[in-house]
């Protein structure tokens, strides 16, 4: 385990324009420590949506948030269906098979959609937990059912754009370490507005917890939420965070992730790419096939362009 890094250090480096000769050499040092963290090895996050339903948390950047009228009923996948996506991806050589539910979903459900999951997945291919906030023995028994990770973040704008308590929510990323399960947690949702400090905080309360995956993930602002209209973070400000987590999370991190699959964050040190499909609560509508026609065929070739081995990440 190496230290974790300074606030005072990680502000120095979010703190440069992102379009300068510093965040270029910074760039270029982060895929040099991707070769050294991570063997220059790479993989695909494929994520499915098990569930939409209007959620009365109504996060302000979420698009099941009850209050915005965006995702007006509910819907499930079947388990056949969530079953077949996740044999599909895992055959395509995806590293990680997530199972993202709402609240709605259900503790038992969750572990009984597990456990069919995991039976039709090879062994190098793990399984992810993306759901609400649990307890110890919740997560343990989601750990007897097959799920070897678990997605959980503080987000940026935790108790304004959420009306979730920062301090719980730094407890339940703690719960799942107690657990014994492995954590992936990114820094999201970004957007322009976002100051420095806040970047770091969130970026460091990741690494505090032991997230195994980090990284970077752009806020979609969903036409009728509160962000509807709002302006996005560049490119160029998604790559710089993805490089400065790269050279934060030092051996510690072998896996850094980016969504959207920004080429020049792949190319500053991000080894992880996102395929997605079913519910998504970053758009009106779900997605019955790759969202946004991002598939793994594209995510693969997209590694491979940066000069990745892809799989087994
Ligand atoms: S982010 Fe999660 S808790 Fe917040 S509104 Fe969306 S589904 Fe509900």
């Amino acid at each position: 385990m190496s230290p974790e890094p300074r606030r005072e250090d990680v502000l120095r480096l979010l703190s440069y324009a992102p379009d300068s000769a510093q965040t270029a050499f910074l760039g270029r040092l982060a895929r040099q420590t991707a070769r050294e963290v991570a063997g220059d090895r790479a993989g695909v996050w494929a994520a499915f949506g098990v569930d939409t339903a209007p959620c009365s948390m109504s996060c302000a950047f979420c698009a099941f948030g009850a209050s915005w009228g965006v995702v007006r009923e509910s819907h499930e996948w079947a388990q056949e269906e969530i079953v077949a996506a996740a044999r599909r991806y895992a055959a395509e050589g995806a590293s990680w098979i997530v199972l993202r539910t709402t609240e709605h979903y259900g503790r038992e459900r969750l572990e009984a959609l597990a456990k069919a999951v995991r039976a039709v997945l090879p062994p190098s291919c793990a399984l992810v937990a993306n759901t609400g906030q649990m307890a110890v023995e919740e997560i343990r028994n989601l750990g007897r059912a097959g799920v070897q990770m678990m997605y959980h973040a503080l987000r940026l704008g935790e108790g304004r754009d959420t009306p979730f308590d920062p301090a719980e929510r730094r407890q339940a990323l703690r719960r799942i370490g107690e657990a014994g399960m492995e954590l992936a947690h990114l820094v999201e949702p970004l957007g322009p507005e976002h100051a420095d400090e806040e970047i770091a905080d969130v970026l460091l309360a990741a690494l505090e917890a032991g997230a195994k995956v980090c990284g970077v993930m752009a806020r979609s602002n969903v036409p009728g939420t509160p962000y509807g209209g709002a302006e996005s973070v560049s490119d160029a400000r998604l790559a710089q965070v993805a490089a400065v987590i790269r050279l934060c999370g030092g051996v510690n991190t072998p896996h850094v992730c980016v969504h959207p699959p920004v080429s020049q964050a792949v190319a500053w040190g991000a080894n992880v790419v996102v395929v997605e499909t079913g519910a998504i609560p970053r758009d009106k509508k779900e997605a019955a096939a790759d969202w946004r026609g991002f598939s793994m065929d594209d995510a693969r070739a997209l590694l491979l362009r940066h000069g990745y081995v892809v799989g087994g990440a």
